[in-house]
């Protein structure tokens, strides 16, 4: 192998001989990852669901904004969690939440999840990607995090967008699976059967409820989330809202129906115990 490593990242060629004693040279990459990382997806094996047919949701807020802390309070004082997805470069920079809000979010019951290290539509094929996506739970881990779920950056470019079941049949999609136990993408819808299988958790998708979606719309999403035997994953921008308490009303709902038990409200995706075999299954 000859290759030059730049950052944690190497670069280079790997030259094998063929049957005939000739030299052939390959492009290769690697990326420098904690090894305990690779117990990370095997372990959540063991989580196991609760399986009556309460419906499930699961909130999430992404990117890791300044604009968190007061969405959460307004979690918080609804008794309601969420699942943080973090860019682990924003991490503490310019008035974001920083490590130690991470983790007192976590006490607090909150889920942590990667989502990238510096969330960039630039993010190239290859290395970049590989680096993006492994760089984010090996941080996470680092900081004692442990993360089981990779979100997907919803700007990253088409070579890398898993934005069609096809692209869940390429290498990019085994390397992830490798390494995630639950891959929140842009593909499928937000509300499916329950339980998740490790097949459905793996590519779930989710609804966006900020971003300018009426709350008309919001409503009949949330009118599905209620069916029986369903999971729902709303995803939140807190960054986009037209006001800090645009969702109030949602969040009331939603508290409503948790303290009546119409809904259970998790903080991570928990998917139902496979049988082994099943867990590499193509999509
Ligand atoms: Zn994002």
């Amino acid at each position: 192998m000859r290759y030059q490593v730049v950052a944690d990242t190497a670069r280079g060629d790997l030259f094998m001989s063929d049957s005939l004693g000739l030299e052939q040279g390959y492009p290769m990459f690697g990326v420098r990852v904690r090894a305990n990382v690779f117990a990370l997806a095997s372990s959540a094996q063991r989580l196991t669901a609760i399986s009556d047919s309460t419906p499930t949701v699961l909130l999430w807020l992404a990117d890791d904004p300044p604009q968190d802390e007061d969405f959460i309070a307004r979690l918080r004082s609804r008794g309601l969690t969420a699942m943080l997805a973090i860019p682990t470069y924003f991490v503490g920079r310019n008035g974001r939440p920083g490590w130690q809000d991470l983790r007192n979010d976590q006490a607090l019951g909150f889920g942590i999840a990667a989502h990238s290290r510096t969330h960039s539509a630039t993010t190239a094929d290859g290395p970049d990607f590989v680096g993006e996506v492994l760089g984010s739970i090996t941080d996470l881990d680092s900081m004692g995090f442990a993360p089981t779920t990779f979100v997907e950056p919803g700007n990253w470019p088409e070579a890398i967008a898993f934005d069609s079941v096809a692209k869940f049949k390429t290498w990019r999609a085994s390397m992830v699976r490798t390494f995630a136990w639950v891959f929140a993408s842009r593909v499928g819808p937000g509300t499916q059967p329950e339980p998740l299988t490790a097949s459905t958790a793996f590519g779930i998708g989710h609804w966006t409820v900020s971003d300018g979606l009426p709350d008309s719309l919001i409503q009949s999403l949330w009118r599905q989330a209620n069916q029986r035997g369903h999971f729902t994953a709303f995803g939140i921008h807190t960054w986009k809202l037209p006001s800090p308490g645009a969702l109030d009303w949602f969040l009331d709902s939603l508290s409503q129906a948790q303290k009546a038990g119409r809904v259970r409200l998790i903080p991570d995706v928990v998917v139902s115990a496979p049988a082994l075999d099943s867990v590499n299954e193509p999509r």
